[in-house]
């Protein structure tokens, strides 16, 4: 499903001044594969992360998702992926959070380009909030919420257009070990219903519940 080939990453720093933050990376995940990725502070993992999700650009190697190459597309063409295959969660969950529950998960709905009806809406959003077990709260403002639930909320963000992969970066990594392991359940549930997951984490108890481990190094 997607495939990384000889991938390298460099940030500019200014003038000569260069960092190589991804040093010829290769990996392969698989439909339906529950992969963590772990690794000390600054090897790079979050960088992957966001090559993988058509946020950042990298300047030589391949990734391919689908088989549709994301260094060779359009600007248009790779928010369209990251828009309908992938659905990402961070650690510290960047919702917004003056907006309620329902809003905040609105919003993948309204970049899709679909023309959903509000009661469409709503079904999708309800839907996917049962998912994570919080339906409830679709009405409550994101600054009312614990930290758990909003982790939540934004899962139910990340799956709302039914994406067949998640990229997760340290999404336990602000939590308590009870809500973590409540998260990580999460995870595994979808992985059980289909998804591709992919975990960055510091936690081991987190990457054991993974099927995969890779571990990445100084880029
Ligand atoms: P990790 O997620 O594993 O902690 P990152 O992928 O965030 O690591 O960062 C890898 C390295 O790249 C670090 O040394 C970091 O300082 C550097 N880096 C990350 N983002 C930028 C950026 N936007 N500009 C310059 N350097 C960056
Ligand atoms: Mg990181």
């Amino acid at each position: 499903m997607i495939k990384i080939k000889n991938v390298y990453k460099t940030y500019n720093l200014g003038m000569k001044n260069q960092f190589l933050a991804l040093n010829n990376i290769s990996l392969d995940i698989k439909d339906n594969d529950m992969l963590a990725i772990i690794g000390a502070s600054g090897s790079g993992k979050s960088t992957l992360i966001h090559l993988i999700a058509c946020i950042d650009y990298f300047e030589k190697g391949d990734i391919f998702i689908d088989d549709i190459n994301i260094g060779k597309i359009s600007e248009k063409q790779r928010s369209e992926i990251r828009n309908k295959k992938i659905g990402i969660v961070f650690q510290d969950f960047a919702l917004i959070e003056d907006a309620s529950v329902y809003d905040n998960i609105e919003l993948p709905l309204l970049l899709s380009g679909k023309h959903y009806s509000s009661k469409t809406k709503r079904k999708l959003i309800t839907e996917a909030l049962q998912n994570v077990g919080i339906e409830e709260l679709i009405d409550k403002p994101v600054s009312q919420l614990s930290g758990g639930q909003k982790q939540r909320v934004a899962i139910a963000r990340a799956i709302v257009n039914e994406p067949s992969v998640i990229l997760a970066d340290e999404p336990t990594g602000a939590l308590d070990s009870k809500t973590s392991s409540e998260i990580i359940n999460l995870f595994s549930m979808l992985h059980n219903q289909g998804k591709t997951i992919v975990l960055i984490t510091h936690d081991m108890y987190v990457a054991n519940c993974c099927e995969r481990i890779v571990e990445i190094k100084d880029g």
